[in-house]
């Protein structure tokens, strides 16, 4: 349930409604808005609750959620939810650009890609340290190393660092360095890993699994924001289905889709979405005209001699007409970027 307090509700009258909700045997969890706060109830629902509640002061009103995520859900709260690292923004109107590296191979090849990306106008700073690969004899990358160079490529630029976090017990280093965890597509449905970068309080790019439904992915979020943390980004990196023309399918309903259902900014991997570079500039530019609030893609210095996904890798060429290229879409659906 959500209990929907009056505009202009005291704090007094927002913590008793706290306490009234624990009284119930119920977890709560406080959104404060613009507008109003509304105290998310969450749990069993016992007989007389919603009746019970609809009587404390400063409640407009008390409304069962009937989506089965309870906070991502868009009825839950209606204004966008902003999630931001540094100079990264992403959601309200901001779109944010996230760019990199598929690994992080070389100190020259990171800061390389670090200056290329800030100067280009992006946010933040893309690349894997610690690598989910399908084989175990390909690169797996350079593990803590890789995450010191994302630092000196912080340092050097002012980007914020998105790295992929593969197992709870990497969360505690990972967030030493990074500025937003990535839990890769693979990892979607790893509970107790969701649970531990929640924990973190870092911001979370949460990848959709590619066999995963929109309300599995929304659940799977749901897991992150149950822990309390709110800085939660969907990111849509295309789904398996009978196609081989492309990578993976990439479905840009999605962006629209999550817009009608969830509060949460929506991110498009084109890279891993198509996986082919020749494809990757105008799926960018799809995903900005579908409402996109940012976009992650793979930049390589020179994608021939890529450790990881050099077939999907911009050019630092490629990277800056996208750029440009996104630039006008933006203006055009009243992004800024
Ligand atoms: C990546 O971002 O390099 C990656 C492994 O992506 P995904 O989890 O979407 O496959
Ligand atoms: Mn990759």
């Amino acid at each position: 349930m959500i209990v929907v307090m009056k505009p202009g509700a005291s704090q007094q009258q927002i913590e008793h409604m706290v306490e009234r909700v624990h009284q119930l045997g119920l977890r709560s969890q406080v959104i404060v808005g613009t507008e109003r706060t509304v105290i998310a109830a969450l749990g069993e629902k016992r007989d007389g609750a919603k009746q019970s509640l609809e009587l404390g002061e400063g409640v407009e009103k008390v409304v069962p959620i009937l989506a089965p995520y309870k906070i991502a859900s868009y009825e839950v709260k209606k204004e966008p939810t902003v999630v931001e690292a540094l100079g990264l923004r992403v959601g309200g109107g901001q779109l944010g650009v996230i760019a990199g590296p598929c690994s992080v191979e070389s100190r020259g090849q990171i800061l390389e890609l670090a200056h290329l990306v800030r100067e280009a106008g992006g946010h933040g700073l893309r690349g894997g340290a610690y690598k989910p690969r399908t084989s175990p004899y390909s690169f797996q990358g350079l593990k803590e190393k890789g995450l010191e160079l994302l630092a000196e490529a912080r340092a050097a630029t002012g980007l914020a660092v998105v790295t992929e976090v593969m197992a709870t017990e990497q969360v505690a280093l990972i967030a030493n360095y990074a500025d937003v965890l990535q839990v890769g597509a693979r990892n979607m449905q790893n509970y107790p890993l969701l649970e531990a970068v929640g924990e973190s309080g870092l911001p979370v790019l949460l990848k959709r699994g590619p066999s995963a439904t929109m309300d599995e992915f929304l659940l799977a979020a749901e897991y992150v924001l149950k822990t309390g943390n709110t800085r939660v980004m969907l990111c849509e990196r295309g789904i398996r289905t009978f196609e081989d023309h492309t990578r993976f399918t990439l479905p840009l309903a999605s962006v629209p889709y999550l817009h009608q259902t969830t509060h949460l900014p929506v991110v498009v991997d084109p890279s891993h979405g198509t996986g082919k570079a020749s494809l990757v500039v105008t799926m960018a530019r799809a995903a900005v005209a579908a409402g996109a609030d940012g976009l992650i893609v793979e930049v390589h210095p020179d994608p021939e001699k890529a450790l990881s996904d050099g077939f999907q890798a911009l050019t630092p060429a490629a990277f800056r007409q996208m750029m440009a290229e996104c630039h006008k879409v933006a203006e055009v659906v009243g992004l800024k970027m």
